[in-house]
């Protein structure tokens, strides 16, 4: 399998919402793949994966979102491929990167800093799981 960086992230997150019916398919095809089968390779990407190809906002291989999607979802790659110490086409099985993820990207703070504005964020387990830790660490109220 092969899949862009940041969607790594995304996929541990995914609560069965997006962009088209054939996108929120093929998402929870591959969260179901990448969560079940640890043994399977995988080679990580900064360009589009074949959940944009399943997604209304791909054309011609770039992410059509908005005028700057294309630039800024590439730079959220190259994020997650930095903090995970890896590099794009690299290929690690699906156990040992959902593990490394786990373990590298741990805090609120740290996904931040990845996530950036991502339209996602409240429907995204990922981000609101990570964020109610911090927050109940630092004794503050859910907003
Ligand atoms: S907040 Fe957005 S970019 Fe971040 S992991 Fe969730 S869906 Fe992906
Ligand atoms: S085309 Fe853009 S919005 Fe669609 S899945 Fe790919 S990166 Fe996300």
């Amino acid at each position: 399998m092969k899949i862009r960086a940041h969607h790594l992230l995304c996929v541990l997150g995914f609560q069965g919402l997006g962009y088209s019916p054939e996108f929120i398919k093929k998402m929870t095809q591959v969260k179901r793949i990448i969560e079940t089968s640890s043994r399977l390779p995988v080679k990580i990407l900064n360009s589009c994966d074949e959940i944009c190809s399943a997604c209304p906002n791909q054309q011609n291989g770039r992410c059509q979102k908005g005028e700057y999607s294309h630039k800024r979802v590439k730079e959220t790659d190259e994020k997650v491929l930095s903090v995970l110490g890896l590099k794009s086409l690299d290929i690690l099985s699906a156990g040992k990167l959902l593990k490394l993820i786990k373990k590298k990207i741990d805090s609120f703070q740290k996904l931040v800093k990845i996530c950036g504005i991502c339209g996602w964020r409240e429907t995204c387990t990922y981000y609101t799981g990570l964020r109610k830790k911090w927050q109940k660490k630092e004794g503050r109220y859910e907003t």
